[in-house]
């Protein structure tokens, strides 16, 4: 039986999107920009179709980037309010309260572990059941503060614990007509830039039509004087 070798690839995709949303506190219609990325991977057995790899893990990373941001979500405050939606807050809850109580679960681990091989002194039951207790305590603390984060974190009451959301997304809502707005002057400045390119360009070729008939007129005169004085020197 042989090892299966091959090449593995891994492709990473962003994009950034617009979300409309309404306030269903005050109904109020807003859109935020938001950010998301994706990574997908492709095997290529024995090396025989890498190129096909490179291309199955772009594949796979875009079809994951479309589901992330078919459900994205930020907290972002309404313009209208200044309240979060809660679909937006309950994700944040999720996020941060399984992460508070993960962490604090490898923190009791590590705590366990360093126990029994810091008392060396006391018989292993000893360290176990001492190791045991310690990591119990952090575990069951952990689960608390997870929980608890989870239960009382409310930005709209003004519990934002731990920077749980980031200022600069909370506030990065425009309403839609700030935003259609900010559209409009967008384009007006384009328009602008592009009549003044266009001004430049017609100003430029009517200074190389002034040149052209400029040096024009002088090879006539030029070509006049010649034929004078080819005249007089026949003429005499
Ligand atoms: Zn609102």
């Amino acid at each position: 039986m042989g090892i299966p070798i091959g090449q593995t690839s891994t492709a990473t995709v962003e994009a950034t999107g617009l979300k409309h949303e309404q306030c269903i506190w005050c109904r109020t219609e807003y859109v935020y920009e938001f950010t998301r990325q994706a990574a997908g991977r492709g095997s290529s057995l024995l090396f025989l179709d890498n190129a096909g790899a490179e291309m199955r893990a772009h594949q796979s990373a875009e079809k994951a980037l479309q589901k992330e941001m078919a459900k994205a979500v930020e907290p972002v405050r309404c313009p209208g309010c200044g309240k979060m939606q809660p679909k937006a807050l309950s994700s944040v809850r999720l996020k941060r309260g399984l992460s508070t109580i993960f962490g604090g679960l490898a923190i009791a681990f590590v705590a366990w572990i360093a126990t029994i091989f810091i008392m060396t002194d006391s018989t292993f039951d000893a360290r176990l059941s001492t190791a045991s207790t310690i990591a119990g305590l952090l575990a069951f603390v952990a689960v608390l503060l997870g929980v608890g984060w989870w239960v009382l974190f409310d930005p709209n009451r003004g519990r934002n614990y731990l920077k749980g959301i980031n200022p600069e997304i909370a506030d990065s809502a425009l309403t839609v007509e700030a935003f259609e707005a900010l559209i409009e002057a967008e384009e007006e400045s384009e328009r602008m830039r592009q009549d003044e390119q266009e001004q430049r360009r017609m100003n430029y070729e009517e200074r190389q039509t002034e040149l052209r008939q400029a040096a024009e007129s002088r090879k006539q005169a030029e070509m006049q004087k010649m034929a004078e004085r080819a005249k007089r020197s026949i003429g005499s």
